[in-house]
């Protein structure tokens, strides 16, 4: 218990070492060198269909390059580039490298739709549609086979643009999640008022079902509520099995989590696809 005690502290103490190393100032400019060197990793973390007991899409993840100096993580990454004005190219760095991969996993027979998690901020630029077509056409991708999850913080600026924004990206069949749903200011209008295919339930709520009848209650009300709306609901961060029994019995769609998954290299997912139909497809 000690020698855990002491290595806490010495994580703890690595962190805040590494923090003062790293003046305010020279995270974004490692973050710029590392988008110039178009160096970003991207991470892939499947979402299971309990009905069809298949791998039906998966959800890119974007990482620091492992072998830098420096660790920066994924949330900070975001928060960073999108406080200094560098989430834009972040953004067109990371489809270019998911749509390539989705093509050479389309070349292996691996049919996925591949969901990107999209930044509030991007919603604001008015090219993103046009953007987003022109890279689709450099990887001959359909846009169907693209998923955007988007938070719900997106949709509290400006409402006007933002719906004929999303309605431009769902026209060109892009689909659309709204991300840790429930945690946000969440306001029952965008339901109707957005064209959206699926809402992701945090996993605050989801790992929270496992000792809080109200967390219980919450993940319920979500799955009716997308049901009633004829939308598909994907829980993440299922870590336990009787978390994974718990939304079966709710009728929750898709499940996402450590318990099946952790975010892998692209190169390990098509080994992973025939590791499920043959093993881990027992388990649901
Ligand atoms: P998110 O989209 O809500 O992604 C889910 C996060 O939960 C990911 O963290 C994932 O690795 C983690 N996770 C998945 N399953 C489990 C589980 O069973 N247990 C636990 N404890 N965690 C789990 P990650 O990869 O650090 O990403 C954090 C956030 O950063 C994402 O939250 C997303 O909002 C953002 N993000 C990630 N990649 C991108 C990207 O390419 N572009 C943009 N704009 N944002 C991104
Ligand atoms: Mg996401
Ligand atoms: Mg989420
Ligand atoms: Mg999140």
């Amino acid at each position: 218990q000690k020698n855990a005690q002491l290595n806490n502290l010495r994580f703890e103490l690595a962190s805040v070492q590494r923090d003062q190393r790293s003046s305010p100032d020279d995270l974004p400019k490692a973050i710029k060198m590392v988008l110039d060197d178009n160096a970003l990793e991207m991470r892939y973390q499947p979402k299971v269909d309990l009905r069809s007991k298949s791998i039906k899409s998966v959800e890119a993840l974007v990482r620091w390059p492992a072998d830098h100096a420096q660790s920066v993580a994924t949330n900070l990454l975001i928060d960073t580039a999108e406080q200094y004005g560098l989430i834009e190219q972040l953004t067109i760095q990371v489809f270019n490298k998911v749509l390539q991969e989705a093509a050479s996993w389309e070349s292996m027979g691996l049919h996925v739709v591949v969901w990107i998690n999209l930044s509030a901020r991007l919603l604001a630029l008015e090219q993103l549609p046009k953007i987003l077509e022109r890279l689709l056409n450099v990887w001959n991708i359909p846009a169907s086979a693209i998923g955007l999850e988007v938070t719900e913080s997106a949709f509290i600026h400006d409402i006007e643009h933002t719906t004929a924004l999303l309605f431009e990206l769902k026209n060109l069949g892009f689909r659309l999640s709204i991300d840790d749903f429930g945690t946000g200011y969440s306001s029952l209008a965008y339901l109707r008022r957005f064209p959206i295919d699926e809402l992701k339930i945090d996993r605050v709520f989801v790992q929270g079902m496992i000792s809080s009848k109200q967390d219980k209650q919450i993940v319920q009300s979500i799955i009716g509520l997308a049901h009633n709306f004829g939308l598909s609901v994907v829980a993440e961060g299922v870590e336990q099995e009787s978390t994974l029994n718990t939304l079966r019995l709710m009728g929750c769609d898709e499940i996402q989590g450590f318990y099946f998954a952790k975010p892998m290299p692209g190169q390990d997912l098509l080994n992973w696809c025939e590791e499920f139909n043959r093993h881990i497809v027992e388990r649901l």
